[in-house]
């Protein structure tokens, strides 16, 4: 089973990610900010990462930047409030594989994520 860490500041959205992703994935990490997502990143090497933008700290371009100068091939999916379209488009543009927009549709998250996957990727 691929292995899934999910970042983000708010406990109930971290718990509605989890609801999501669980039957599919196993998720061996949660962060509630950017520093310990980092330093957790980097012990469990999760086959991917959803990722909150605003979080106090480190704001999640700065921890997608972070995870991503160290490896490359890191798989990160964004999961941004509304809003936030030019950092949405930046995180893109820096290597975020694909985004979802809050509130969001839980089919939404499971097709972003089962793409990441998907043996047909382009
Ligand atoms: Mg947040």
């Amino acid at each position: 089973m691929k292995t899934a860490m999910i970042i983000d500041d708010a406990a109930v959205m971290r718990l509605r990610l989890r609801d999501i992703l669980e039957p599919r994935y196993e998720i061996i990490a949660e962060a509630e900010d950017g520093v310990q997502a980092l330093s957790l990143y980097n012990q469990c090497r999760p086959d991917f990462v959803t990722l909150d933008i605003t979080m106090p700290k480190i704001d999640g371009i700065a921890v997608l930047q972070g995870i991503l100068l160290n490896n490359p091939q890191a798989k990160v999916v964004i999961v941004s409030a509304v809003g936030q379209k030019q950092t949405v488009f930046k995180a893109l543009s820096l290597g975020a594989k694909d985004f979802v927009v809050k509130p969001f549709d839980p089919e939404r998250v499971r097709t972003a994520v089962d793409r990441l996957f998907a043996k047909t990727l382009t």
